[in-house]
């Protein structure tokens, strides 16, 4: 049934997909380990997403300034995730661009934030995540909340010479204000957290919108695609998730029509082989989601 490949070694650092682009791949792709890119152009270059630990960015920009000492023009924040966008103000002078909703998530997160930190001692930044690293919190006392300037709602191209940028937003799915980045050129996708290969992905939009926008991504012409976690891959990796996805959003369609608590449901789903891949604790989490999805739309039906 499953479609459960492990892992391939790859290496933190760039690797050239397209022309005058680069994808940057940080191992193992795990909790709070993103993937970015940056295209290089004699006016400018474009960076597509910021990474977490100011330490992984000043890596990230070290190897940029090793291929190009242009300003950095844009900075595509693909959406919300601090993983992604944490390291904005490390990107000096670029343009920061994102969907509307990404950008809205990041200001009611700050928002949040700063709620909480209110009702606690000055200067205490309250319990760390469970999956950000100890090393990494220590260095995240440095990073400020640096939000997009620019934002679009469906499309955005952005061009450097004749090399054109595609932006675009489908739906809710991984979040509600994902991006991806399309250069038709060299047929090179990044997508963002709308993929992760060879581990499990994490919903926080909705997962039957995703499935959809999966369809939408195996449409186009597109032969690389650099996932938000884990190596670059292409269709193959994107439909491997995709069936997964698939898998349990019917299964937990089953259990909610059913009647079943989410704990019952997370018993009663058996995901195979799928149960060997990194970061599978997300299955309940998914459940959560989807659970929460599915509540919405009957509630949505019943009015
Ligand atoms: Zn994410």
């Amino acid at each position: 049934m499953t479609t459960y490949r492990p892992m391939p070694e790859y290496q933190t650092g760039p690797m050239e997909v397209g022309d005058n682009l680069y994808a940057y791949l940080q191992w193992n792709g795990g909790w709070g380990i993103s993937n970015a890119g940056f295209l290089v152009d004699d006016d400018g270059l474009l960076v597509i997403d910021a990474l977490m630990a100011p330490s992984m960015t000043r890596d990230f920009v070290d190897t940029m300034r090793g291929v190009s000492q242009a300003p950095f023009r844009h900075l595509v924040n693909t959406h919300m995730h601090a993983d992604h966008t944490n390291g904005n103000q490390f990107i000096k002078g670029a343009e920061i661009v994102a969907h509307q909703h990404c950008r809205d998530e990041m200001e009611a997160a700050e928002v949040l934030a700063a709620q909480q930190a209110a009702t606690r001692e000055a200067g205490d930044r309250g319990p760390k995540p469970f999956w950000i690293q100890q090393a990494w919190w220590d260095e995240l006392a440095e990073v400020k909340s640096t939000l997009p300037q620019t934002t679009f709602q469906d499309s955005l191209t952005l061009r450097y010479g004749s090399t054109e940028a595609q932006l675009s937003h489908h739906g809710p799915a991984h979040t509600l204000g994902d991006s991806m980045v399309y250069f038709p050129d060299s047929k090179v996708l990044f997508s963002g957290d709308l993929a992760f290969f060879y581990a499990m992905p994490l919903c926080r939009g909705h997962m039957p919108n995703w499935v959809r926008i999966c369809d939408i991504i195996r449409d186009m012409e597109i032969e690389t695609i650099i996932p938000g976690h884990g190596p670059m891959g292409g269709k193959r990796e994107l439909q491997d998730m995709q069936e997964f996805m698939q898998f349990m959003v019917d299964q937990t369609r089953d259990c909610f029509a059913n009647g079943l608590s989410e704990e019952d449901a997370a018993k009663a789903i058996d995901i195979g082989d799928w149960a060997k891949w990194p970061e599978a604790e997300r299955k309940e989490m998914n459940i959560a989601n989807l659970y929460a999805t599915y509540r919405a739309e009957s509630n949505e039906a019943s009015r």
